[in-house]
């Protein structure tokens, strides 16, 4: 007895297809990452088209005269610069916070930790750590 399948070759459900070109992409993220672009309604063309004074398409990550080129694209836009004053903001105030914290510690502080905490002020040693060294109870 033979049974009569041998003829029919079953199709191959089909294979999903792996995503080759995720390497560009990946590659492109970490420039992403790096300068935070974001849509923000500032029309500025991208340094590499400023250079060769090509029409700008204005997209981000990268504009569409960089995409064909396959070159890095980067806008010196004025979003960069407010994005490094907040984080300076930021930083400021999260340093005003170390020196209240400071002052806290230093009010109800031992005397020998109040010496140790003049000694490392003294050392030019900056709010940071001095302020994880309170915090460390690393003083004597
Ligand atoms: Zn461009
Ligand atoms: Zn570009």
């Amino acid at each position: 007895m033979q049974r009569d399948t041998s003829h029919e070759s079953a199709p191959d459900p089909g294979q999903p297809a792996p995503n080759s070109d995720s390497s560009s992409a990946s590659a492109n993220n970490l420039l992403q990452d790096h300068t935070l672009p974001r849509r923000n309604g500032v029309n500025a063309s991208c340094e590499a088209c400023q250079m060769s004074k090509t029409e700008c398409s204005g997209d981000q990550p990268r504009c569409l005269s960089c995409a064909q080129q396959d070159i890095n694209c980067h806008y010196a836009s004025a979003e960069i610069e407010t994005e490094v004053l907040m984080r300076n903001l930021l930083e400021e105030r999260k340093k005003g916070l170390e020196y209240q914290y400071f002052f806290n510690a230093v009010k109800n502080m031992p005397e020998e930790e109040s010496q140790a905490v003049y000694r490392l002020i003294r050392q030019r040693a900056d709010i940071k750590t001095v302020v994880r060294q309170i915090k460390e109870g690393n003083l004597s």
